[in-house]
């Protein structure tokens, strides 16, 4: 880490006089906690803050204690996290609250170094953690005080590249005033997000005009230079949503892929849009399925979901079942059959939530 100037900097000084004037008030800047603000951290990584608000209060409802997220089953915490997206970051927080309680006595550590040795704690994280709950002078480096400090440095290194972290944080932690490192840390994510903002940002009412770069070399569009990542690869998913009576199956999604630990339906998946009718038979002789044809229902037209690295193009065939599924194919696929209560509190795809919700009814 890079000494602390013992005079604030002129980015310093901007930030601390900018910040009281326009911060947005959020529950977690008003916790020393570092659980609270651990929970704020992993919540809000790739996620809005008004989506994430309304999450945060739940986990903090549901477990205000590390102690008492490490005990939750993680079907429970993955429930909770449900319309979030990004499962992993969610089976990783439970971990690291595990590891919390079992090898830390239930404490977090204190330092930045001691942080970063928690599983699922990353470099952004630890500083937040360290700098907001101990006053410990690390900056953070997220898309914002990335932008934020290519804009005003003109440091034109591409942010998506790892390499570029090391230059970025000596810059950071060079302007981070060592009496004031929380403050600076939340005032230079909350300049990003709200005056130096990616498309349009607030140029001609900002404290730093005078000295950014970008604005003084007419390069603020350019700034910060980001290659672009690898376009997103489609894949088509076709669910069977079986269902006997009032009941319907479901099993929990165990392969390393996405939305482990989540549960969805018997799936067939293809490299191309359409599932063809031999391989739809194929798929239901596999199964065993009896289909009660006086109530055959056509396919749903494809929904569109777009992950992180991935767009899933999906289509649901509801089928009801003439009798249950043999017994072999529930074992052998992990298949259960579930009312529509055990099914609301199961953790779910929000595609799938959505579709149980509009589609999945007690008939009675
Ligand atoms: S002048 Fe514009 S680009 Fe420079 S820091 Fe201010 S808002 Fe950002």
């Amino acid at each position: 880490m890079a000494k602390t100037l013992s005079h604030p900097s002129f980015l310093a000084s901007a930030l601390l006089a900018w910040y009281p004037r326009h911060h947005r008030d959020l529950p977690w800047r008003h916790t020393r906690d570092p659980y609270a603000i651990w929970l704020s951290e992993v919540i809000l990584q790739q996620t809005r803050v008004a989506q994430g608000l309304p999450y945060y209060e739940t986990f903090l409802a549901a477990y205000p204690t590390v102690q008492d997220l490490a005990a939750a089953p993680e079907a429970e915490v993955l429930r909770y996290w449900q319309g979030l997206g990004y499962y992993s970051r969610a089976r990783n927080m439970h971990r690291t609250a595990q590891q919390v309680v079992a090898e830390y006595g239930g404490k977090f550590p204190d330092s930045y170094a001691e942080l970063l040795k928690l599983r699922g704690i990353g470099p952004y994280t630890a500083a937040a953690i360290a700098s907001f709950a101990f006053d410990e002078a690390v900056a953070v480096l997220d898309g914002n005080v990335y932008r934020v400090l290519a804009r005003i440095f003109g440091l034109h290194s591409d942010i998506a590249a790892p390499s570029s972290r090391k230059e970025f944080q000596a810059v950071a932690d060079q302007h981070i005033p060592a009496t004031a490192p929380a403050d600076f840390n939340q005032a230079i994510m909350e300049f990003g997000a709200i005056q130096c903002t990616p498309a349009k940002p607030d140029c001609l009412f900002c404290p730093l005009q005078s000295t950014c770069w970008a604005f003084q070399h007419g390069q603020v569009s350019l700034l910060p230079v980001k290659s672009k990542a690898k376009a997103a690869r489609t894949r088509y998913f076709h669910y069977f949503v079986l269902r006997h009576g009032e009941q319907t199956y479901l099993r929990e999604r165990r392969e390393k892929d996405i939305w482990q630990g989540l549960y969805d339906f018997a799936l067939a998946e293809t490299t191309e849009p359409e599932l063809p009718a031999a391989e739809l038979s194929r798929h239901l002789d596999a199964l065993g399925a009896a289909l009660d044809t006086s109530q055959a229902a056509e396919p749903t037209a494809a929904y569109r979901h777009v992950l992180s690295h991935q767009k899933l193009e999906v289509r649901f065939h509801p089928m009801a079942l003439a009798e249950a599924l043999p017994e072999a194919t529930v074992r052998d696929l992990g298949l259960r059959a579930y009312s529509v209560t055990e099914i609301e509190a199961l953790p779910k795809p929000q595609l799938i939530a959505n579709y149980v919700e509009q589609n999945i009814r007690t008939t009675r």
